[in-house]
């Protein structure tokens, strides 16, 4: 098949930038035109000749033959960041199914209609000259004229005075100014201001890095002139990992280029943003959720042009047009922010290494539990691995004990402290050391455990964990299989079965109750509503105001606390049960991260990991810290059941308001799916309710599809979409794709 149309966009930044217009591609130029590539054309009536960016290529073209126009030229010399971008964005809706349009709007920052935030300067023209004219207005009683002068008069000083500091000094209306200006005695200086993120900003010495740093630094380096795979940067908790990042952007920035930094959640990560403002000044600058459109749009504009070199912020901060890109960090890599859950549902992992690809730039990922995905392709010799096995200076990994809560149970403990961990809060109440308590909440959201043998109840097909529902069912997510609720155990008999239902703020009445002198502080969503919410109880910890911090996954991540020699996880086997294929993955995560919270000053400190599963690998590797075994283990079990990344999996997502619309749209899909692949290879799973089956009163269903080979997914996902767009039967249904599971 050969490609002969172009769709071409006019102009990308534009709010509006919906329409896309097709041209013909001359079969000269058919090698050239490609996505992202700049392409001057005839456009309009009068046929005037501008340029355009193309975004796709089709073999068709609705446009009549008679009237469509060719492209002229392929713009060779003008390949921007712009344009490199958009070969991203083009590349974005081919791999993760979603339009054109949708994923450019992901990648190009749009420029809203706010009018951009102006600096205005007013400055007296000539002194003397005003001086007169400020008699002349004191004997003819114009007041507000006298003012003005009055103020700039006395405001000596080259700068001028700010406009709207000047207005509000005086009490006077914007006409004043007008009026004196065009009497020629005042003049009004307009000027672009970028509003500025990071202001005034100390910068401190940079720390020296450790012998193991430094080797790490080199590595990297060497693998950037040798092979320049993407790296991942295994590295302990606490063993400095951030500042090996600042080493390799502060040699970058020498060079010229610029940097990008993925961090999981602006507001969890304050310290890590802290640190690169310290180090670096005002040449960075951060994104975060409560930027307003504007200020985001002045970030970009600001890394555009080169006001700022190094941009820190979440999974959107991976767009930022820097015009000489020279690497993209993701660190905390193993986070699922990372992946978007809008059109186009993108990971950025992957869309990072894709757009270094297309500028040259290089890849570091970051992580103390780097995801499977990472390291089975670092194993793969796909990625280099790096690795840091010290704790920076002298702080110690914790010790850690696994503690049987079923063992409590039998000899009579019902409560959700063990008497190992109460005794060990006891002591460090009494040497005034700090204790965090996290309670592991992942998956809570309906499973059933039993609480005497510690077993989960799950999908005989799938390996998930059964979802209680209202209707007293208990539903696998994965395959819809269903069964009655359970009264009593099946491998135990014990009836101490059901959902479990503890919050962090019961964990909060039980430690006052328990420790009447403990001053106690609760992260949590409701504690961290309001704008400065996680900042403010932080620092409260930070600075000593209270003896224990209790809170869910929030509190375990980046916060370094070096009076901290107690971490308590409660219900560590919580996140086993989350009906994902990822939950031992997560648990290792969440307790191999709160452990690692323990003992980051001078003192050593005691990990308490209290469990109804002591001996589940997940357990055990997370409390030994032992991420090799971890990896062996949980790789083994997906190459098994084929699970990502030992196979790829795909989940095609319906949604509608129509319950019984939606199920029909879906069994077409599944029959379809049939038709195309006769022999199941794709191994279609569904349609079953998706994990939250209705949400705001629109029903949602998927249907798994999966195989080895992620193009054959690829290839089923565009043979889907194409029966979508002339099927009208599923006009009421959205569908989109999850490539990326
Ligand atoms: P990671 O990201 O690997 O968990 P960090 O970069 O947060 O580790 O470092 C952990 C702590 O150790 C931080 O408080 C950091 O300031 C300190 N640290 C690490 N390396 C050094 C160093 N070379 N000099 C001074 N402090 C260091
Ligand atoms: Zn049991
Ligand atoms: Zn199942």
């Amino acid at each position: 098949m050969q490609t002969s149309y172009a769709d071409v966009i006019v102009d990308i930044s534009h709010e509006k930038l919906d329409k896309t217009f097709s041209y013909r591609i001359p079969s000269d130029l058919r090698d050239r035109v490609l996505p992202g590539c700049v392409v001057s054309i005839p456009f309009g009536a009068g046929g005037r000749v501008i340029r355009g960016y193309v975004v796709g290529l089709s073999t068709t073209c609705s446009v009549p033959a008679d009237k469509i126009k060719e492209i002229r030229e392929v713009v060779t010399d003008d390949e921007t960041v712009d344009s490199r971008l958009v070969a991203l964005a083009a590349w974005m809706s081919r791999t993760y199914g979603s339009t054109t349009i949708q994923a450019l709007k992901t990648v190009i920052p749009i420029r809203k209609k706010i009018a951009g935030k102006q600096n205005k300067q007013v400055f007296l023209v000539n002194k003397s000259e005003a001086e007169a004219y400020l008699q002349v207005s004191l004997d003819r009683h114009f007041k507000a004229k006298a003012r003005v002068l009055e103020a700039l008069l006395k405001e000596e000083g080259e700068r001028g005075v700010s406009q709207q500091d000047l207005l509000k000094r005086t009490g006077v209306s914007l006409p004043v100014l007008k009026g004196l200006a065009d009497l020629g005695l005042i003049r009004i200086d307009v000027s672009d201001t970028y509003r500025k993120v990071v202001r005034d900003a100390q910068k401190l010495p940079p720390d020296q890095l450790t012998e193991d740093q430094e080797e790490a630094v080199r590595e990297i380096r060497e693998e950037w002139q040798d092979k320049d795979r993407p790296v991942l940067l295994n590295g302990i908790t606490g063993s400095g990992k951030t500042l090996v990042y600042m080493q390799l952007i502060s040699d970058l920035l020498k060079e010229g280029r610029q940097a990008i930094v993925l961090i999981p959640e602006i507001a969890l990560t304050r310290q890590t943003v802290l640190r690169f403002v310290s180090r670096f000044g005002d040449q960075v600058s951060f994104l975060h959720s409560r930027l307003s459109q504007g200020e985001r749009y002045d970030q970009m504009k600001a890394a555009r042009q080169g006001a700022v070199s190094i941009m820190v912020g979440p999974r959107s901060a991976l767009f930022t047009p820097f015009p000489n890109l020279g690497l993209i960090v993701i660190d905390e890599e193993h986070e699922s922010t990372y992946h978007s859950e809008q059109m186009p549902r993108y990971h950025a992992r992957e869309t990072a290494v894709k757009r270094a690809e297309l500028e040259g730039a290089h890849v570091v990922f970051g992580s103390a539990t780097p995801s499977l995905e990472v390291s089975s392709r670092a194993r793969e010799g796909l990625y280099r691995e790096v690795r840091l096995k010290n704790r920076y200076g002298r702080s110690q990994l914790p010790s850690t004990e696994i503690i049987d809560m079923r063992e409590e149970l039998a000899h009579g403990n019902r409560s959700i402290f063990s008497d190992r961990l109460r005794d060990l809060m006891e002591n460090r109440l009494n040497k005034k050391e700090q204790i965090m308590l996290f309670l592991n909440r992942r998956g809570y959201a309906g499973c059933v455990t039993c609480r005497t043998c510690g077993r989960t109840i799950k999908c005989p097909h799938c390996d998930v964990s059964l979802t209680q529902h209202a209707n007293g069912k208990l539903v696998c997510h994965y395959c819809g299989y269903q069964q009655d609720s359970l009264t009593e155990c099946p491998s135990c008999h014990s009836r101490q079965i059901g959902g479990l239902t503890i919050g962090t703020e019961q964990v909060e009445d039980l430690v006052k109750r328990d420790f009447p002198r403990a001053r106690v502080l609760r992260m949590d969503a409701d504690t961290t509503r309001g704008k400065e919410g996680h900042a403010r109880i932080l620092a409260a910890f930070d600075a000593g105001e209270a003896d224990i911090l209790i809170g869910t996954q929030m509190i375990v991540k980046g916060h370094d606390f070096p009076k901290v020699t107690l971490v308590g996880v409660l219900m560590a086997d919580l996140s086993l049960n989350e009906s994902d294929f990822r939950s031992s993955e997560r648990t290792f995560e969440l307790i191999t991260q709160a452990v690692g919270r323990a003992g980051r000053g001078e003192r050593a400190g005691t990990a308490i990991i209290q469990t109804y599963q002591p001996d589940h690998f997940g357990i055990t590797t997370a409390a030994a810290q032992d991420y090799d075994a971890f990896y062996q283990n949980e790789m083994a079990f997906r190459t098994i059941l084929g699970y990502p990344p030992a196979g790829s999996m795909t989940a095609i997502l319906g949604s509608s308001t129509d319950q019984q619309q939606l199920k029909t749209g879906m069994e077409y899909l599944k029959k379809y799916i049939g038709l195309f692949d006769p022999t199941n290879a794709l191994e279609a799973i569904g349609p079953a309710p998706q994990s939250v089956g209705k949400i705001k009163d629109r029903y949602r269903e998927v249907i798994y599809i999966r195989n080895k080979d992620r193009d054959r997914l690829i290839k089923a996902k565009d043979l889907i979409e194409q029966y979508l767009a002339i099927n009208p039967g599923f006009a009421g249904i959205e569908i989109q794709f999850d490539m990326n599971l």
